[in-house]
């Protein structure tokens, strides 16, 4: 099958960066054919983008969509009295329930024009063709592509632990093969997870040829807490154990030293920063341009809906390009260009897909998604780069083709019921949500 996007104005990047063209697009198939002014396709559907900006779809380098269902439920509190608060709810989440959270968040990526996200989720589907088969099943089900871990925590030999992991790995068995789907290990964070748990996982990943995302260095306490209990950074510690000796992408880092930047430059780690998060909880601001100067892959994420409270990666780009030059007093700090590559190509190649995902060009996957240049936000058009960053809010995403298949034509969805969605959600929420609110 082939689809003819015709009369578009193309963004596409090479070695000097981004520019816009008009072009066409045509897709054969999962992959971009050819990128080309007056392509022609016998038998292919047209879509026609006049009017519109063709670009790549945004790639969301950390979230936790299982925790869309704690929007605006645990918000202005410190970061462990907030953890603790979602933490009490999600012990009664069943796989069930972290399909409909995880498609709700899909519902807004797809709406917001992201194409893939990095997920950290908390059960793993067990039942491939199961209906609801947890996070995996709803990124199926509605035909995003997903990077999907299992936040892991605790002791390796525990029972509990075992367990968890033999059903982390059978999900990864259940769902080889799957096009749109990748695994990583998900160890959730040092101070949660005992050295010989990540040692465990490093092993896995080595074994399996797939990488680890775990979060970093994301508060005060976590930096205070490792000093006095291991005396090192968290950075320095997980490196220690064996960590990085396979491809990582290290989420938050808002607290990374100037020694632990140098390490993981030299180790390749990938950075997810999470602007919104990081400022909602009170945990202050990544040190972004000291990780770009050193050469650090710093991709981009809206983290979940308990510490954000949305998924708009147009709104996390406008704080990304924003909010380090408030905390720099330094306006060269990051710039927009700079915030584009973050959420599209550092994400690309933090999940092992350069070339492939996060640019437009023959060969490379067709994720992609067209923006209504005709609303004020892009009038006039001095710089659509600087559009796409300080002016948009996502509305403006007209239409979302993920891996070839068109998931959203004139804002409106193909694959999901979106008031199912709602129903389901706000159904799970009385029951989870509630409960925790009349015991208080
Ligand atoms: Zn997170």
């Amino acid at each position: 099958m082939k689809t003819l996007i015709r009369n578009g104005l193309v963004l596409l990047r090479d070695g000097s960066g981004w520019r816009c063209e008009k072009s066409d697009v045509l897709i054969d198939e999962t992959r971009i054919a050819s990128v080309a002014p007056s392509l022609a396709a016998e038998g292919a559907s047209v879509i026609d983008a006049a009017g519109k900006l063709v670009m790549p779809g945004l790639i969301n380098a950390h979230t936790h969509a299982y925790m869309t269902i704690h929007r605006n439920y645990a918000d202005d509190l410190a970061f462990f009295d907030w953890l603790d608060k979602v933490q009490r709810v999600e012990d009664g989440m069943t796989e069930e329930d972290i399909y409909w959270s995880t498609l709700l968040g899909v519902i807004e990526m797809l709406k917001t024009g992201t194409t893939c996200f990095v997920d950290m989720t908390i059960k793993s589907a067990q039942e491939k063709t199961g209906p609801r088969s947890a996070a995996a099943g709803a990124v199926l089900a509605s035909g995003i592509r997903a990077v999907i871990s299992r936040g892991l925590a605790g002791v390796s030999d525990s029972e509990e632990s075992i367990m968890k992991f033999g059903q982390t790995v059978r999900e990864m068995d259940l769902f080889a093969g799957e096009s749109r789907l990748q695994f990583m290990h998900g160890p959730h964070a040092p101070y949660s997870c005992m050295a010989d748990y990540l040692q465990k996982l490093t092993r896995s990943c080595k074994e399996r040829g797939i990488g680890q995302t775990i979060h970093l260095s994301e508060s005060r306490a976590e930096m205070d807490s490792m000093e006095k209990e291991k005396g090192a950074t968290p950075i320095q510690y997980v490196d220690a154990q064996g960590v990085f000796d396979v491809p990582v992408i290290a989420a938050h880092c808002v607290y990374a030293t100037d020694d632990d930047i140098r390490l993981m430059a030299a180790k390749r780690v990938s950075v997810a920063i999470n602007p919104k998060s990081n400022m909602k909880l009170g945990n202050g601001f990544a040190p972004v341009r000291k990780f770009l100067d050193a050469g650090v892959n710093v991709c981009l994420g809206t983290d979940g809906c308990g510490s954000n409270n949305c998924l708009n990666m147009f709104q996390e780009m406008n704080a990304a390009a924003l909010v380090y030059k408030g905390a720099a007093r330094q306006a060269q700090c990051v710039g927009a260009a700079d915030v584009l590559n973050m959420a599209t190509v550092n994400g690309a190649k933090a999940i092992g897909r350069a070339g492939e995902l996060g640019e437009l060009r023959a060969g490379a996957l067709a994720d992609l998604i067209l923006i209504d240049l005709n609303v004020p936000q892009f009038i006039p058009a001095n710089n659509v780069i600087s559009g796409l960053v300080y002016s948009s809010n996502g509305s403006e995403v007209d239409t979302v083709i993920v891996d070839g298949r068109v998931l959203m034509r004139g804002r409106r969805l193909t694959t999901i019921d979106e008031e199912e969605v709602y129903r389901e959600c706000r159904a799970i929420t009385e029951r989870l949500h509630m409960a925790q609110t009349e015991k208080i």
